[in-house]
């Protein structure tokens, strides 16, 4: 559980994870030695952040990215979240991690702005452990002070799941947020195992519907029935429609159609290193 791992990791400090017990399996070794190179990463500056386009839908637009975390692995090469950050999340680590990536997300805009990007946003991705922290608040108001950001260029991703377990403090440590001016987006909406009640309790300004619910949307299909019900909750609750994991201009006029608000996904536009950004500000 989170709170053993957060104990765990402060009692044996920084780099003292190459130790074995006996009858440990191969996986707690494996775990000890990624949590070691992750903590090295940190300190090495390892990690760096993709972006991925935001579209509006109507217009085509780019309105912001979403960072994605990559790790610049010494021997291993560009490695994806999903291969570090889940052991992250386990021992505590995630909130270094985390606040590594709100600060670099914040400081690119507040560059990207600055060079004429006036309109840009940026979104960031949140653990269920950063949410669970009663400092979150101040951090993130800090960070947005820090590179003199207005609050509501930066949108927080979270996903139903990570605010299920204490979730009256999740609820208002983000409205406190969205009070500011941070905006809220519930990521990979319908595959969590949150019910409409508590959704409705969330302050949310958008939803993101998973790509599961994108691939098969033939017309007939029961995914187009979902993804139209989906839509229209949202609407009823005055939140933004994003569809992510875009592949197909047949899934783009889809989702355009039914009035989904913004668009993510490899058809549009890949994630993409900091540095090859700037360059779409210019093609407009
Ligand atoms: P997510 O937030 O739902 O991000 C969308 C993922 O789908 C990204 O994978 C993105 O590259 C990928 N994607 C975007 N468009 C398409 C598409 O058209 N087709 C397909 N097949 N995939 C598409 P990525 O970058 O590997 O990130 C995976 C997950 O890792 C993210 O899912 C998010 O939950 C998590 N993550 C990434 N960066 C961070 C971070 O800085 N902090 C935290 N806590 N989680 C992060
Ligand atoms: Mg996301
Ligand atoms: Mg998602
Ligand atoms: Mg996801």
């Amino acid at each position: 559980n989170a709170d053993t791992a957060m104990y765990y990791t402060k009692q044996h400090g920084r780099n003292n994870f190459h130790f074995y017990q006996h009858g440990m399996g191969d996986r707690q070794i494996q775990e000890n030695q990624l949590i070691s190179a992750l903590h090295q990463a940190l300190r090495n500056q390892e990690f760096c952040l993709y972006y991925q386009p935001k579209f509006c839908a109507p217009t085509g637009a780019i309105i912001g990215f979403e960072a994605l975390i990559r790790w610049q692995h010494p021997e291993k090469g560009l490695l994806s979240p999903d291969s570090f950050l889940p052991c992250a999340e386990k021992y505590g680590l995630i909130i270094a991690v985390g606040n590594w990536v709100l600060d670099e997300a914040c400081r690119q805009l507040a560059q990207w702005r600055s060079e004429g990007a006036t309109h840009w946003s940026v979104a960031v991705n949140l653990s269920a452990l950063q949410l669970a922290q009663p400092e979150l608040v101040a951090q993130v108001l800090t960070c947005l002070e820090k590179y003199q950001l207005p609050p509501d260029v930066l949108t927080l991703e979270i996903t139903e799941t990570s605010a299920i377990n204490n979730p009256q403090e999740s609820a208002s440590r983000l409205a406190q947020l969205k009070a500011r001016g941070v905006k809220i987006s519930i990521d990979d909406f319908g595959t969590g195992y949150a019910n409409l009640l508590y959704l409705k309790a969330l302050p949310a300004s958008e939803l993101k519907i998973d790509r599961a619910f994108i691939k098969d949307t033939d017309p007939g299909s029961q995914n187009t029935a979902i993804v139209a019900l989906i839509i229209e909750l949202a609407r009823s609750l005055k939140l933004n429609v994003v569809a992510e994991g875009v592949e197909t201009k047949a899934q783009k006029d889809f989702f355009t159609g039914l009035g989904c608000d913004v668009l993510q996904g490899y058809l549009l536009g890949k994630p993409l290193p900091a540095q090859s950004v700037m360059p779409l500000l210019q093609e407009r």
